[in-house]
């Protein structure tokens, strides 16, 4: 484990040098869908910070069983009646593309204090992927700005599954910007950007990446859905 994140630091630490970047301005979101709870442990100890899941059921039983210290983030889709149970397990949410959802996580009160989310936009126009429309995401952003309970700190994607990393770049690029407007627009400070999987992680750290989420790449394996 030590090794396989050493590899991948590593790796994130060339691109960014690449792109003029601070490596220290990128953070490793460590995968762990999949992944058993001795694992995760394994993980921290071996000095990863931050723990992703996609389900919201699985990551309560890990998050229960997790020893360590970590921040933990929720990657995957979430269903409006999994909102409040996910606003009391997570420390951020990556994955909020409507109003309801937004609102549902932001009523939760058992939260001891604001969760920090970012709204995931769906860049590619692949048929069933969610994640809110490029130009939906600026009213979506307004509210989200106006709830008290919730952070907006930025905004996530997944990229399409392309031959090579390098065309995915356009729609990390295109993050970016919709980023850098939505801030300059809404007078907000948009810090994140959350784009990079381990199959894409490079071309998203040489595109502004502030976190890259990897499962395969440490942990092994086929990447599950
Ligand atoms: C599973 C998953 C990842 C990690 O995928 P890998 O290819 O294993 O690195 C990243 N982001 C999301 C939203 C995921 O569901």
């Amino acid at each position: 484990m030590v090794a396989a994140l050493q590899r991948v630091r590593q790796r994130i630490a060339i691109a960014a040098e690449r792109a003029g970047r601070d490596p220290a301005t990128v953070r490793l979101i460590a995968v762990t869908k999949g992944v058993d709870a001795a694992r995760v442990d394994e993980a921290i100890a071996a000095g990863a910070r931050d723990i992703g899941e996609n389900r919201v059921q699985e990551a309560s039983a890990k998050r229960a069983q997790v020893g360590g210290a970590a921040t933990w983030h929720l990657i995957g889709h979430l269903q409006t009646n999994k909102a409040r149970r996910a606003a009391g397990i997570f420390d951020v949410v990556h994955s909020v593309d409507s109003e309801r959802i937004a609102r549902a996580l932001s009523a939760d009160r058992s939260a001891a204090r604001p969760i920090a989310v970012l709204i995931e936009v769906e860049l590619t126009g692949i048929a069933g992927r969610t994640g809110a429309r490029p130009d939906a995401v600026a009213e979506l952003a307004r509210g989200m700005a106006a709830m008290e309970d919730l952070q907006l700190k930025g905004l996530m994607t997944i990229a399409p599954p392309v031959a090579d990393p390098s065309e995915a770049k356009p729609f990390f690029s295109r993050l970016r910007s919709l980023r850098d407007e939505l801030g300059h627009d809404l007078g907000l400070p948009l810090p994140e950007l959350s784009m990079g999987m381990s199959r894409d992680f490079e071309a998203a750290v040489e595109e502004g990446a502030t976190m890259v989420r990897l499962g395969t790449a440490l942990f092994g394996g086929m990447p599950l859905a």
